[in-house]
């Protein structure tokens, strides 16, 4: 089976139940991005390629871990060998830290703002980057907003500050303030990401009350020319109400911005967590439209260096999958 269709049914189904030998380091417990909170997740790969599974017994996919990280997924009756990888800080190769776990905003499909508050020390952090210091190509970081706006935009800026430096590329996603774009270049940020979240305005405003798209987009659009075509990005979430048009649409505005989509499955948690993951066939086919945007754009999301398109875990990414 191609991996990408093979990705595709993955994602669709998001999980997976995990057997065999104990697992431990090859878990991810996250605070942040798909799954925050839950039972964790494993990073499957094969062949360089990778996909995120959330933990879950009751899931149709499983794996079984045969011992230091070799294993065996079982998807529709076949069965694909490959390995966990180990986990870094969040994710494989990078130390990817939430500075603040927890949120003033209540963002319908986030279960950040669910979980205990707390934010780590500046001293933490440099620790916890020391500790895996000799396995990571690359640092990320990101944030709830836990005051206000401007005092996280501070404090992740004094993160940066103290791990400059590092010898490895920083890329930063928080909410946007005027300066941030020029802020974050100022202190040698590689890259940034921005999520417009939401196909349209209507849903945007539906999905995160409160947070301005038009901040986002602006500060997008002053990132391109700071960080350069192929490092600055946008999460647009798949599964929120959207149809394919209107997906097609926000993924073109972006890539005509100069900006790569990370274009992500719902992960049906807090106020979605009724909401349906988008199908194999849906994810497959906004694979083509995202590929051919992209080409279209001259962006190539196999430059990336940080973050989500170079992590590639919980999205299909043309020029990595
Ligand atoms: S793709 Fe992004 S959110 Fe998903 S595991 Fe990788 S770094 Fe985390």
């Amino acid at each position: 089976m191609r991996w990408k269709i093979l990705k595709a049914g993955l994602l669709a189904e998001g999980s997976a139940c995990l057997k065999g030998e104990p697992a431990e380091g090859y878990i991810s417990a996250s605070t942040a991005g798909p799954g925050a909170g839950g039972r964790g997740s494993v990073f499957f790969s094969r062949k360089g390629r990778r996909v995120r599974l959330a933990l879950d017994p009751e899931s149709s996919i499983r794996i079984n871990h045969m011992g230091k990280g070799n294993a065996v997924l079982n998807y529709q009756g076949r069965e694909i060998a490959g390995i966990l990888e180990p986990v870094a800080h969040h994710c494989p190769r990078q130390a990817y830290l939430t500075v603040s776990s927890g949120c003033i905003f209540s963002c319908q499909y986030c279960d950040v703002p669910n979980q205990p508050q707390r934010r780590k020390t500046i001293d933490e952090i440099v620790a916890m980057i020391e500790d895996v210091k000799d396995r990571i190509d690359a640092i990320s970081l990101t944030s709830g907003v836990m005051g206000n706006v401007e005092e996280e935009e501070e404090y992740v800026l004094e993160v940066v500050r103290r791990l400059s430096g590092s010898g490895v590329p920083i890329g930063v996603s928080i909410y946007p303030t005027e300066r941030t774009a020029d802020r974050l270049h100022e202190l040698g940020v590689a890259e940034v990401k921005f999520n417009v979240e939401a196909a349209t305005e209507d849903l945007f405003a539906r999905m995160c009350p409160g947070l301005s798209l038009k901040a986002i987009w602006r500060t997008l659009e002053q990132s391109v020319p700071l960080f350069g075509r192929n490092h600055v990005f946008s999460n647009l979430i798949i599964g929120l109400g959207e149809t394919d048009q209107e997906a097609e649409s926000c993924i073109r505005d972006l890539t005509r911005a100069g900006v790569i989509p990370v274009v992500r499955p719902l992960f049906p948690t807090a106020a979605c967590r009724s909401f349906i993951r988008p199908s194999k066939e849906r994810l497959l086919s906004l694979y083509e439209i995202h590929s051919k945007a992209l080409e279209e754009a001259g962006l190539d999301p196999s430059q990336a260096m940080t973050m989500c398109s170079a992590c590639t875990g919980c999205d299909m990414v043309p020029g990595r999958d």
